[in-house]
């Protein structure tokens, strides 16, 4: 029975593996397909891609109109 465990554990963990492998960008961090970092606006709290988001004053905004 120990030994149907073990095997179960060691197919799971392969498996887990081979699927990290396969897809090495499916982490759980907010990216593009880009691999873009994503940041969000501090007044509307919308996710925009890092070359289009506006920083002024240290804060993160999603268009000209919110860093105003
Ligand atoms: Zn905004």
């Amino acid at each position: 029975m120990i030994k149907l465990i073990l095997v179960l554990l060691l197919g799971w963990v392969g498996i887990s593996l081979f699927k990290r492998f396969m897809n090495p960008n499916s982490s759980k961090s907010v990216k593009t397909k880009t691999g873009q970092k994503m940041l969000a606006c501090s007044v509307c709290d919308t996710h925009v891609p890092e070359s289009d988001a506006i920083i002024k004053n240290g804060k993160i905004f999603c268009s000209q109109e919110h860093s105003e």
